[in-house]
């Protein structure tokens, strides 16, 4: 029998963790991850057309315009990699979004497994993005004080040098959290409407977190008898 594909999508605010857990769980899941942030960034990285017309908006903490990420996200789950499924993060982003994605999979029979909120407070999400660093070479995401790599500004799990994302400064960080909570806040009521949101504390541990998280999808995953 041919199992339904599973459609994961992580929501919280920017800081809360969805990169961190996501990676893991796409993995433990066997899914790709999908993280819109990532491949707007892996295009301006190579200078492409889309990432030229992404970059000021991302350089300003504001959202690319939803034709462009739409367009982008749809192409992505099309790809070989997503027939079993995906695990989105960092889309959908605004209603116009969520929409969209609803009309695309109607039109190829997938349903929403399951919607895990990562809730985390303001003054919290701001330490958290002040201090998080990234590996250049493979993406490890770290932090300088919640998950300092063993040697500083050096990857772990590469050897490669760690930076930090220019759009992680106080202030398009503050500018990215005024647009999560007037853009992206709305979609969250989008989904508990289809019943779809579980809602998970982001201000326990890494592990905790993931431990929840974790727990909260398999419960939600439609399992074959
Ligand atoms: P974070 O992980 O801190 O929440 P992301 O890496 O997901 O940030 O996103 C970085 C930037 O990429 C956003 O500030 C925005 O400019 C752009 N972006 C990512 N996803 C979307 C989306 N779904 N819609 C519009 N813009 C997006
Ligand atoms: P997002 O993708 O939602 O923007 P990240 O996964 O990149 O968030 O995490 C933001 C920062 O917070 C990173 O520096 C990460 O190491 C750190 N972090 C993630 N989860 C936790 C946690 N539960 N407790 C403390 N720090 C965390
Ligand atoms: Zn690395």
């Amino acid at each position: 029998m041919v199992s339904q594909p599973i459609l994961v999508i992580l929501m919280g605010p920017p800081g809360a963790g969805k990169g961190t857990q996501a990676k893991r769980l796409a993995a433990e899941l066997g899914l790709p991850h999908v993280a819109s942030g990532d491949i707007f960034r892996e295009h301006v990285k190579r200078g492409t057309e889309l990432g030229r017309k992404a970059q000021p908006y991302m350089d300003r903490g504001e959202l690319v315009p939803d034709d462009i990420t739409i367009a982008m996200i749809i192409e992505r789950l099309s790809r070989p990699d997503c027939e079993r499924g995906a695990l989105l993060d960092g889309f959908p982003r605004t209603v116009p979004q969520a929409q969209a994605l609803d009309e695309r999979l109607a039109e190829i029979n997938w349903c929403i497994s399951a919607v895990p909120y990562i809730r985390v407070s303001e003054p919290v999400l701001l330490r958290r993005l002040s201090g998080r660093r990234i590996c250049r070479n493979c993406g490890a995401v770290y932090h300088i004080e919640f998950r300092p790599p063993a040697r500083p500004g050096v990857c772990d799990v590469c050897g490669g040098p760690l930076y930090q994302r220019p759009d992680d400064s106080l202030e398009t960080a503050r500018r990215r959290l005024q647009v999560y909570f007037e853009q992206t806040a709305p979609v969250l009521a989008y989904y508990e409407n289809q019943g779809l949101l579980v809602e998970i504390d982001g201000e326990q541990g890494i592990e905790e977190v993931y431990a929840t998280l974790r727990d909260s999808v398999i419960s939600m995953m439609q399992v074959p008898a």
